[in-house]
């Protein structure tokens, strides 16, 4: 049996090790959690308004979207992490019109968007209480995943297929055939490294020479513990400009999020982000102080970009079994999952096509 070392537990990572092929390999997980975007992050998946050129990029983004069905059977998915509740989307009035035919126009290709309906102002306020009367465009399919969730049941899920999760800070040497895995306690050789480790990716693979495209981003977000007890069934809505408002269970409503190239790696939580974020949304609330007595804690994460804001994924170089993926930039979480588990498929020994979901490789890995 092969020995594979996952570098990074975040969305990518957990579905992988969990569609890896337990009877050919003995997997282990290594994670530090440090900056995880996973689980800092909104949860938004509802991906087919996006203005974004990039076809590739789109037909990555409306297939992860599509695969959540399977993730629900293949993870028995509850309602406490994902569910399809619709998205509400804001715009001015005169570009909302316009958005709607766009809306139309995708929906005949992704008729998993589901119902694209323009929303009244009373229609608005009745979908979500908490918003003022407002005319908006809504998507049925538009679904919310918790990242944490997420992972806490794909990490029960591989651990009952023998994969074992270690979390600790490593780095990756070459040693002839093999890899090792050196983290502070031991050196453990491997067959197979695949680095998952977002922005780290750059980090880790520098050592073994090669070049690496990414760069990190801090996001930040508010998640507030509100007494609002149906939360849970309100659509996402998409406010017009920075920020979102992101409704879970238990009245656990998250504002987010920043996009802070210049902070990079850094994860202190800042007043600055807090007036940014609250500012914005309370501009769409009918009374800004139906938050005032609820608790609110940051969520800080660092997210991966390329420079053409692509995500990649694969061998990095033939024949030498080291692979990787990142730079799933602001929309990991709807093409994490279908990126883990195509990287599993080709792993497996089952490879499927993925020419049109992303450049060569070298477009952003090259060796030095
Ligand atoms: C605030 C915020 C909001 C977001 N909202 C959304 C959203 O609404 N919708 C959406 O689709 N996407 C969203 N995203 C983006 C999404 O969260 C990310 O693109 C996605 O989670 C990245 O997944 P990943 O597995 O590549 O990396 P990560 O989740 O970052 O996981 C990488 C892991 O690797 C670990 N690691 C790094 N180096 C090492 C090492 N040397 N040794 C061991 N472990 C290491 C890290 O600690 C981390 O746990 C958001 C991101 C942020 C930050």
């Amino acid at each position: 049996m092969k020995k594979v070392a996952i570098i990074g537990g975040g969305i990518i990572g957990m579905t992988l090790a969990n569609y890896l092929d337990p009877e050919q390999f003995q997997v282990t997980i290594y994670d530090s959690g440090i900056g995880q975007a996973t689980k800092a992050s909104a949860g938004i998946i509802s991906p087919w308004l996006s203005k974004r050129r990039n076809k590739k990029w789109y037909q990555l983004a409306k297939d992860g979207a599509a695969f959540f069905p399977q993730l629900v059977a293949d993870f028995q998915l509850d309602s406490t992490v994902y569910q399809q509740t619709g998205t509400l989307i804001f715009r001015k009035e005169e570009e909302l019109e316009a958005l709607y035919d766009f809306a139309k126009q995708r929906h005949i290709e992704t008729p998993e968007m589901g119902d694209v309906q323009l929303l009244s102002e009373a229609e608005t306020t009745a979908a979500l209480p908490l918003l003022k009367p407002r005319k908006s465009l809504k998507i049925s399919g538009g679904g919310k995943l918790d990242g944490q969730a997420y992972l806490t049941r794909l990490a029960q899920t591989a651990e009952e297929k023998g994969v074992r999760i270690i979390h600790t800070n490593v780095r990756i040497e070459r040693s002839g055939e093999q890899f090792i895995v050196i983290d502070n306690q031991q050196h453990t050789s491997v067959d197979i490294v695949i680095v998952t480790a977002g922005p780290a990716l750059k980090n880790l693979l520098e050592p073994l020479g090669y070049q690496v495209d990414i760069r990190p981003q801090k996001g930040q977000l508010l998640e507030f513990e509100t007494s609002h007890q149906s939360s849970h069934s309100w659509p996402v809505v998409m406010l017009d400009g920075e920020a979102d408002f992101i409704p879970f269970e238990n009245g656990k409503i998250l504002i987010g999020a920043t996009h802070e190239n210049e902070a990079k790696w850094d994860l202190t939580p800042t007043a600055a982000a807090f007036d940014q974020l609250w500012n914005h949304a309370q501009e769409f609330l009918i009374d800004p102080n139906t938050f005032k007595n609820s608790s609110y804690t940051f969520r800080v994460g660092t997210r991966a970009y390329t420079s053409d804001f692509a995500p990649f994924f694969g061998e990095v170089e033939s024949k030498i079994n080291l692979f990787a993926a990142s730079g799933l930039g602001s929309s990991g979480l709807t093409v994490g999952p279908l990126i883990g588990y195509l990287l599993a498929q080709q792993i497996n020994g089952t490879p499927q096509q993925t020419e049109h979901y992303q450049k060569p490789m070298t477009t952003y890995i090259q060796k030095m």
